[in-house]
Parts: C-alpha cells; structure tokens; sequence
C-alpha cells in the first residue's frame, strides 16, 4: 500500500500531520508461513503511535507466545516466535542483542511458579480452565497497560476501517473478560449483528457489531491462533454501562 496523505492519525487524533500505515493485527502476529504481500487491514497513523503500539505489541507476543498451546497447529509458530524473540542468538546486531536481552529479563520477572493452577486470567479467553491438572505451575503474567493499549488500538483501527470515524475521547474502550456473566449473549450479539468479518490473515478472527443508535459503539471480537477469545466493548463514557449492552437486543 502507498503512504497515506499527511491527515489525523486515529490513535492519538493528532494532525494534520504526515502518516504511516499501522496494521490493525500486526504483522508480527501472523505465522511466518504468510504470504507477505497479501494487504492486510491497515490505518493512518502516526510514526510516533506506530512505533509505540508496535513495541507494545512485540511485548505483548512475547507474553501471549509463553500461554499457548504449542501442540495446536495455529499457534505453534506464534509460540516460536515468542521464543525466538527473547533468543539473544538471534539478534541480527549489537542492539537487537541487547533489545533481546531485556525483554528475556523482563518475562523471567513476569514468571512465577505456583503450587495451584489460578482460577482466573487464564488462557484461554482469560477465563478458569478446570481441567488443568496437577501443579506446580508456571504463570506468566502480563502487562495489562499494554493489554488495554492494544484493545483501544484494535478499536480504533476497526471503528475507522468501518466507518471512517475516528474514536474521540467521548468514547472508551472496555474489555470484556471470557468468564464475564454477560460473555455468552455479548458472543451471541457479535454474531447476530456483526458486520462481514475483516480478513486479517490465518489465525485471526475479527468481527464488530455496530448498534443501530450510534455506529461507532460497537463489539468487537477478536479470536487469535484458535486459542485466546477477546472482546472490547466501545462505549460512550456518558452512558450508563447497562443502556449501552442492552441495545444490541434491540438493534
Ligand atoms: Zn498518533
């Protein structure tokens, strides 16, 4: 794709100035085995924001890569590449070395041996798994700022590509966890009034529901490498948290 014309970038709102293309599901994120040149679902962003989200999605894979299944054949590059990724004899130079290094340093810190399997945010879906069996357990916990920055980003690139709309601050993003009471009707209401889903490459699954009332609240579903079910919920901050779900019923 050529480079966008210098415009708003839909991440901060900044502009006019000149832009870059932000993939909504990074690159990065794909299995190697992708054909490069296959356009995925981009936006215009800031070379600030671009390069911002594109760290916080490199953390990100570090993490969600230490979670999966690597038996299931989705994921099982993604789970290399996260490995890879904290492989300082992989780095292509000094400073790659080094990038490598920290990040390895980083999720030693994030790992934690427990004797019981926790009963929440677990993968998938950051839901309990009751069939895990006998412990102890390694844990990776991760970043939830970084989490919650790609989940606005995520809604900002789809609400754009959708409705050329960009997402102001009357609005915020909310993530509805897999095990939330309300995840079943709010799965069910993705698919009943989901837009045709947007084709991100293999292993990525994503579908927004708009509201007839107003276009840019929506949910959106995203289900990575078979394994990890997330939905954001785009709201109006002046709503009532209960209005905003429950139109989708009437839609
Ligand atoms: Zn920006």
């Amino acid at each position: 794709m050529s480079r966008p014309p210098s415009g708003v970038c839909v991440h901060c709102l900044q502009g006019p100035q000149d832009l870059t293309w932000d993939h909504v599901i990074p690159r990065s994120w794909l299995p190697e085995t992708v054909v490069p040149n296959v356009p995925r679902p981009q936006v215009p962003a800031c070379e600030a924001c671009n390069n911002r989200l594109s760290k916080a999605e490199a953390e990100l894979l570090a993490c969600f890569g230490w979670g999966l299944n690597p038996e299931s054949p989705l994921a099982r590059a993604i789970v290399k590449k996260a490995q890879d990724s904290i492989d300082p004899r992989r780095a292509s130079s000094k400073r790659d070395r080094k990038a490598r290094e920290a990040l390895r340093a980083r999720m030693r810190k994030r790992m934690r041996e427990m004797e019981k399997a926790p009963t929440e945010g677990v993968f998938p879906g950051f839901g309990a798994l009751p069939e895990y069996g006998q412990g102890p357990f390694i844990t990776v916990h991760f970043p939830v700022d970084l989490f919650r920055l790609f989940m606005r980003k995520l809604a900002c690139g789809v609400t754009w590509i959708h409705e050329s709309k960009l997402l102001t601050d009357e609005y915020e993003v909310r993530w509805i966890p897999y095990t939330h009471d309300g995840w079943l009707e709010v799965n069910e209401a993705v698919d009943t009034f989901g837009a045709r889903p947007l084709d991100c490459g293999p292993g990525v699954l994503l579908r927004r529901a708009p509201t007839s009332e107003d276009p840019i609240v929506s949910l959106i579903r995203l289900e990575l490498w078979g394994q990890l079910k997330l939905i954001a919920h785009v709201r109006r901050k002046d709503r009532p948290l209960t209005d905003s779900l429950m139109t989708w019923q009437i839609a």
